[in-house]
């Protein structure tokens, strides 16, 4: 090892070969089937179930927790992918804190809710490890649906088209299918490249074509996606990056964090990536945390999040802020960068205390300095080119009801449009409602 952790500048090789295989290991070790049962005996089998109301696919949460507490994990399985056909993805990303978790009785009356995230991660691998395809494609309709985008928006919609019968094609722009799957989420929530298994094993299904490095715009237009098929939908997520406004932006060493993490999730050798010895990442949302706990593991000495608003603004819950601390990330509230130090490449940033007035956020004139040769900008996606005759709402494309934009035939859903969190559970919902919706017009 020639690098270390104080080694400056943005280098490779900062940790010992086999810390990187400790670092990310599996954020949370998978249940064991006596693990599961136990977990499972906790659950109330509520009527009027809170968890399902708070889950956005609206998994019948107690059931699926019965059918493994009476030792039918394949059963429970199929009852979750039924409503969610990413379960196994949404079992490990899913934050359960602020959904089925925090709706769960026990956790308001105990502060310790059932583990609904961990159960659901059980039943799932079980199904998938036996390699099981569990729904069958109805009788072929005739008809034929493009998909644009192969995250998990256009995924579930593809496999709920292909269950009805229909044929679909997915074209997405990337190398690999799998959206932010397989290039955003944290390394250390699916290990084991799952984003790539789950793919293979959702194709199973049939009836669906994947042609990847094909983008919308650039070798097709909506109007020959319309002109070829009998339904268009969009799932082409946020593929733009907000940019930071702040003096020195253009410096040497200052980058999208989501590239960052793509950088990362594409690896073949963790110890080959280069990281900064003093990172800071500037944004509040689940990608600043990912990118700042990951840069970490990677071996920077330090890591500072500098997010504009206080803590209970913060777009990450409270969980994952925790994640970042124990993981030894610093979050500094109420500070917004207002200069990229350095000549050439950067050095430092400058930051300015902030506080808010009624709605505005106003800065207060203190500034304060911090070191840093990497800064990984986290504000935010955008939409990347709006294809033609679309209306946005909010920079995303405007939608009614399941995923209606107001181009005849044209559907969209997950983080491209308008309405709903920015999570990877939303977009499922969403593409398998636009699915439903698609075919009911399909088909009459
Ligand atoms: C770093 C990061 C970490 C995250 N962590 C979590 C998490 O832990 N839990 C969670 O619930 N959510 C998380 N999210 C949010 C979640 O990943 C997204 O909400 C979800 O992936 C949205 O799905 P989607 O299908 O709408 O879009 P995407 O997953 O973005 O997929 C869109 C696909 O469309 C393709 N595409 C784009 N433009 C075109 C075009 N012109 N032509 C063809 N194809 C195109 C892209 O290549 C991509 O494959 C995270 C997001 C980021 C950025
Ligand atoms: S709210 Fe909690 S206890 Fe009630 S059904 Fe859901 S998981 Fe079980």
């Amino acid at each position: 090892m020639t690098n270390s952790p104080f080694t400056p500048g943005i280098v490779p090789g900062r940790l010992q070969p086999e810390a990187y295989e400790a670092n990310f290991a599996d954020l949370h070790e998978p249940l064991d089937s006596h693990e599961a049962l136990v977990a499972a005996d906790r659950c109330y089998f509520c009527h009027d179930a809170p968890c399902i109301t708070a889950c956005p696919t609206e998994i019948d949460i107690p059931l699926f927790i019965r059918q493994i507490a009476t030792g039918m994990p394949e059963a429970a399985a199929r009852t979750i992918f039924q409503q969610n056909i990413l379960g196994g993805m949404c079992a490990r990303v899913c934050p359960t804190e602020t959904l089925c978790e925090e709706a769960c009785v026990r956790e308001i009356a105990e502060g310790k809710p059932v583990l609904i995230g961990q159960l659901q991660r059980y039943a799932t691998d079980t199904l998938m490890a036996a390699g099981v395809h569990p729904f069958m494609r109805a009788a072929p309709t005739g008809k034929s649906v493009a998909v644009v985008g192969a995250g998990p928006a256009g995924l579930a919609c593809a496999h709920r088209l292909a269950m009805h019968g229909h044929e679909v094609t997915i074209y997405d722009a990337r190398p690999k299918g799998g959206g932010l799957n397989e290039y955003g989420i944290a390394a250390y929530k699916t290990v084991e490249n799952f984003a790539e298994a789950e793919l293979d094993w959702l194709m199973k299904i049939g009836g669906i074509t994947l042609e990847t490095g094909k983008a919308l715009g650039v070798d097709m237009t909506l109007d020959s996606l319309k002109a070829e098929f009998d339904a268009v939908f969009l799932g082409m997520g946020l593929a733009g990056v907000n940019a930071l406004r702040a003096d020195g932006e253009d410096k040497a060493g200052v980058m999208d964090a989501v590239g960052f993490i793509s950088d990362l999730r594409q690896a073949g050798d963790l110890s080959a990536l280069p990281v900064g010895r003093n990172v800071v990442v500037i944004g509040g949302g689940m990608t600043a945390i990912d990118a700042a706990v990951q840069s970490k593991l990677l071996g920077a000495e330090t890591v500072t999040i500098l997010y504009r608003r206080g803590r209970d603004a913060m777009p990450a819950s409270r969980y994952e802020q925790d994640l970042a601390a124990s993981k030894g990330v610093r979050i500094v509230f109420n500070a917004m960068p207002v200069a990229v130090l350095g000549n050439g490449a950067v050095t430092g940033v400058r930051a300015e205390y902030t506080r808010a007035e009624g709605k505005s956020l106003i800065g207060t004139g203190e500034t304060f300095d911090l070191p840093a040769d990497q800064v990984l900008k986290a504000i935010g996606q955008t939409l990347d080119g709006t294809p033609d005759g679309l209306t946005l709402s909010d920079g995303k494309i405007a939608v009614t009801g399941a995923g209606r934009t107001g181009v005849a035939g044209v559907w969209a859903g997950g983080d491209c449009a308008s309405g709903g969190e920015d999570l990877t559970v939303t977009a499922v919902a969403e593409g398998r409602d636009a699915a439903e919706d698609i075919h009911k017009a399909l088909v009459g």
